[in-house]
């Protein structure tokens, strides 16, 4: 691929200027800039499909802007595939699982995908640096959480790839076919890996549709795929936005259909596949509680729910946005999340201080500030993050609302960004009441000193990932998914293998 933009040229400038830190981040105190070295790495002006091993140019001839969300700075075109080159790449997919992959002894499946493992891990700082730019997220996170899961996906499902017999005692997996795998932008490589990595150790060939807004690091998975010498076709990477993501979903010729993206479109997809045969797994967003008991350790519970919320600007679907506090506590659990907060810093993602960075799109931000707003006028008092944010880019603060009562849409919809509402609660019974009454069951995190009272509690929470005195922890063994409208599969473990297979 020909490289010739430069990263510095977008990015090179800290956002926040120096004159500005103290004030942007509260009295307490200040880093000088670390900025991660992004010379290294270059952005190609423009990306093409990936389409039976080789990037090609889409059938409609049309590319999108994908833009920096820290700067609003474009840095790259991308391609726009339409059914054509849906068509195209299932095609490719095909014949990829019918004359060499279907066929490839299990082991050889693992040699590729430990190969793949290896590439990221070789390349982390780069995808990481890409990712920063791409989505906005913190290199921190990207560089010490995103990257190391990814590579751990692959080398986990790499493991199992020649032993599925002893996954399934006394069945016979045998592989779907071609997998149509569409993701969001919050994790793109992780949801990517979760996707991939499961898929091509059971032995199918995979169609993939990245987010709009997040194609780059994909793209980039594609030429590592290139470099690891997998065989042509396994891997098809068709860039656009939903049009081309239904086109994947109607296409007759695929077997299954996994999605990870927003509940009202994963409605329309389990409306689509509904009597086609095709297997469909979802995963869609979340209104997690985190419930807080008066006998928690408070101040490990204050870091958790800054990591349960905070974390990648709230673009986790199981990101606990709805703060549940034991009465007696209330008041000494506000006064330290107000402090807590005031100590985030928000800027350039690609400062390594750096521990909020931007908003993914112009459309998030708005609908972060209309949901806050609702919030607001349904009477919801606002505490935020006293900074000036950069004059460009797409930027919310660190957000908590208090006075919120369970009817409020803050409190039953999803945000998907840094905001917090905050509800009280008297019994583990109302507390449960409460934590389980919403539409969703994604996730939820319990806080509190008994053991048996997490266990109790666990029991009866209607969620599918449930944390304990700890939050958004996640590992390549342990499956997700949700109850409700936050979907139906399971991803990760041995769970995310059987997704992949036929066990008949
Ligand atoms: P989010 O609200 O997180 O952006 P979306 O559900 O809108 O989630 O998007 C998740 C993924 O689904 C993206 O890759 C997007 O392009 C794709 N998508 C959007 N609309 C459709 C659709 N009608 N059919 C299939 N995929 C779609």
């Amino acid at each position: 691929m020909k490289i010739t933009r430069n990263l510095l040229a977008t990015i090179s400038h800290p956002i926040i200027p120096l004159k500005d830190r103290r004030l942007n981040f509260g009295a307490k105190w200040d880093y000088t800039p670390s900025l991660e070295d992004a010379k290294p790495y270059s952005i190609a002006p423009r990306h093409e499909l990936f389409i039976n091993g080789k990037f090609t140019a889409p059938a409609s001839g049309h590319y999108f802007p994908s833009i920096n969300p820290a700067t609003e700075q474009p840095l790259t075109e991308i391609a726009a595939a339409n059914a054509a080159d849906v068509d195209r790449a299932v095609k490719s997919a095909r014949r990829a699982y019918d004359r060499v992959w279907g066929k490839l002894p299990a082991r050889e499946r693992g040699k590729y995908l430990y190969r793949i493992a290896r590439l990221i891990q070789e390349k982390a700082r780069e995808l990481a640096v890409l990712e920063t730019v791409d989505g906005g997220k913190p290199i921190k996170e990207s560089r010490d959480i995103d990257l190391p899961l990814v590579a751990a996906h692959f080398f986990y499902y790499a493991g199992w790839a020649d032993k599925l017999k002893y996954a399934f005692p006394g069945k016979t997996p045998r592989p779907l076919g071609v997998a149509g795998q569409i993701i969001p932008w919050n994790f793109p490589l992780l949801m990517a890996a979760w996707k991939i990595a499961p898929a091509l150790a059971c032995g199918n060939t995979v169609v993939l549709k990245p987010a709009e807004t997040t194609s780059i690091t994909a793209l980039r998975l594609a030429q590592i795929f290139q470099e690891a010498g997998l065989p042509d076709g396994v891997v098809n990477i068709v860039t656009g936005a939903g049009v081309t993501g239904a086109a994947l979903v109607q296409h007759p010729d695929i077997n299954k259909i996994a999605f990870t993206g927003s509940t009202e479109v994963g409605k329309l997809i389990a409306k689509a596949v509904a009597g086609s045969g095709k297997k469909l797994t979802l995963e869609l967003g979340g209104k997690a509680a985190n419930i807080i008991f008066e006998d928690a350790p408070l101040d490990q519970a204050i870091e958790g729910i800054i990591a349960g919320i905070y974390f990648n600007q709230g673009h986790v679907c199981c990101a606990g946005s709805r703060l549940l506090v034991q009465e007696g506590i209330y008041p000494q659990v506000v006064k330290k999340l107000r402090d807590r907060i005031q100590t985030l810093r928000v800027g350039n993602p690609l400062d390594k201080n750096t521990d909020i960075g931007a908003i993914n799109s112009a459309a998030q931000l708005a609908k972060i500030r209309e949901l806050v707003q609702s919030g607001l006028a349904e009477g919801a008092a606002l505490q935020q993050t006293q900074c000036t944010l950069p004059a460009k880019g797409y930027w919310y603060p660190p957000t908590f609302l208090t006075g919120v009562t369970h009817a409020h849409r803050v409190a039953q919809e999803e945000i998907f960004g840094p905001v917090l509402s905050v509800m009280t609660f008297r019994t583990p019974e109302e507390a449960l009441e409460r934590a389980n009454n919403t539409p969703y069951g994604l996730s939820a995190g319990i806080w509190t000193d008994k053991g048996s009272k997490i266990f109790k509690m666990a029991a009866k929470l209607q969620a599918g990932v449930i944390w304990a005195n700890c939050y958004n922890k996640f590992d390549p063994t342990s499956p997700f998914g949700g109850y409700q409208e936050s979907g139906f599969g399971r991803e990760g473990g041995l769970h995310g293998l059987a997704a992949y297979c036929r066990l008949d």
